[in-house]
């Protein structure tokens, strides 16, 4: 008896979208001799399209055939899928588009997303091309989860959808100023770092919040980690440890003798980002974006559709009196959905993909450098909340705003400089899907 065609399971076709500039520009020799084999293994048939500029992959997937494709996944960093969530909630058809399943083969110098979903796979926390054979082994599982999106709204109207974060302060400034160590991959973060650490500055702003009440507490993930025979994480693996230990600052007994530096001196309202006390000049970038450089989410794109924000009222407007302000000087303000901040940075360890949570996270003016170090160093494994550091504080919440006072900085959305001003955001939960393996 024959069967008919149709009933036979058919290979699973993916859309492979690359960029061939993402982190150290490896990705197109990593897919030829690592992924495209192991995916055709998995008798999964594509297309490969490298992207030639940005917003072509935003572009290219506004206009596709969903029929054609089981899923659309990004060889890249995390800004790369976040054009490509944007092209979807673009399409008239945003609502049946946005459900198409996403995945992402880490091959940028941001890898979040990536780290997020090897670490919800109970997998032990990997960089670089570890990271990627991790990937395109789940990715080859196809398993799909819901994904929680964060609708962003800025001052001039323009509306994007983020699935990874909202960062400013020390955050956007090391995502942003290490753009120039890009040829380093994932260790331009922590170069960066220790560049901030060194010239920390503060930032006056006002956050608000609607607090989500009814949010319970998660244990966080439980994963499979390569303990140390003290029974320690073998902290000597993780790069920023190792780069603060070469320069004889990771222990702070080293680094700080006796005394812990002055605190950050607080600035007035309205002033400019002071640079820090004493110790260092003050830093020789600027933040002013370059002539011709692109910021995501810009006044010029076009309003897209997706679900209304009835949590939201419009920026100009007061917050409504169900939710909480605080005003003060920070050294950042992060909200943050996914656990990871980037591959190797466990930064929300409580999260899930689809716990229609934000993780609104900020550290205060007036933590040490020595403080603020051990927290990115417990942030590698996740432990940094353990610290009970008194200017680290957790909230979760369903909607926020940010309005910053001092008056220079840089904000990003999902990794990526968008305009500086007024930002307010809104969970929409699970209305993604991701391959999560
Ligand atoms: P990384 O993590 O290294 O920053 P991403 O995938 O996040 O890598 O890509 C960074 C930026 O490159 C994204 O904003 C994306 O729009 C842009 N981009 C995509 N394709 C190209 C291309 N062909 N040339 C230049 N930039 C590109
Ligand atoms: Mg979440």
């Amino acid at each position: 008896t024959e069967i008919a065609p149709s009933l036979l399971p058919r290979p699973r076709r993916l859309l492979l979208l690359l960029n061939p500039f993402g982190g150290r520009g490896l990705a197109l020799q990593w897919c030829q001799t690592h992924v495209l084999p192991m995916i055709t293994e998995a008798d999964i048939s594509f297309n490969l399209i490298q992207t030639e500029r940005p917003n072509h992959a935003r572009e290219l997937v506004k206009g596709i055939n969903l029929a054609e494709w089981d899923g659309i996944v990004a060889i890249s960093g995390d800004g790369l899928l976040y054009e490509v969530l944007n092209g979807l909630m673009e399409r008239h058809d945003w609502e049946e588009a946005i459900k198409m399943p996403v995945g992402i083969l880490p091959s940028g110098s941001g890898n979040a997303l990536a780290g997020a979903i090897n670490c919800n796979a109970g997998l032990e926390q990997v960089l670089g091309l570890e990271l990627l054979l991790n990937c395109t082994l789940l990715l080859c599982h196809a398993a799909v989860a819901p994904l929680d999106l964060v609708a962003i709204t800025m001052a001039s109207g323009a509306r994007c959808f983020s699935c990874l974060s909202v960062a400013w302060g020390f955050v956007s400034d090391v995502d942003i100023e290490s753009e120039k160590y890009r040829h380093m991959g994932a260790a331009r973060f922590t170069l960066g770092t220790l560049v901030r650490l060194a010239s920390m500055h503060t930032y006056r702003g006002r956050l608000s919040y609607l607090p989500a009440t009814d949010a319970t507490a998660h244990r966080p993930i439980s994963r499979s980690i390569t303990v140390a025979p003290n029974g320690h994480l073998p902290l000597q693996r993780l790069p920023l440890h190792r780069a603060l230990s070469d320069m004889g600052l990771c222990e702070e007994r080293h680094a700080f003798r006796g005394a812990e530096p002055a605190p950050v001196p607080c600035p007035s309202p309205g002033s400019p980002p002071p640079s820090s006390a004493s110790v260092l000049p003050p830093p020789s970038f600027s933040f002013e974006p370059g002539p011709g450089e692109l910021l995501a989410g810009g006044a010029g794109e076009a309003r897209v559709g997706g679900p209304p924000d009835e949590l939201l009222v419009p920026l100009g407007q007061p917050v409504p009196g169900s939710w909480m302000t605080v005003e003060d000087n920070f050294v950042l303000v992060l909200a943050i959905y996914q656990s990871h901040l980037g591959a190797d940075l466990f930064t929300a360890p409580f999260a899930r993909f689809d716990d229609g949570l934000i993780h609104l996270c900020f550290i205060k003016a007036g933590i040490s450098r020595a403080a603020l170090i051990r927290l990115f160093l417990a942030m590698e494994k996740g432990s940094h909340f353990e610290q009970e550091c008194p200017h680290l504080v957790h909230v979760p919440v369903r909607a926020f705003r940010l309005e910053p006072l001092t008056r220079k900085g840089i904000l990003t959305v999902d990794g990526e400089r968008v305009e500086y001003g007024p930002i307010q955001g809104q969970v929409h939960q699970g209305l993604a899907r991701l391959i999560t393996g």
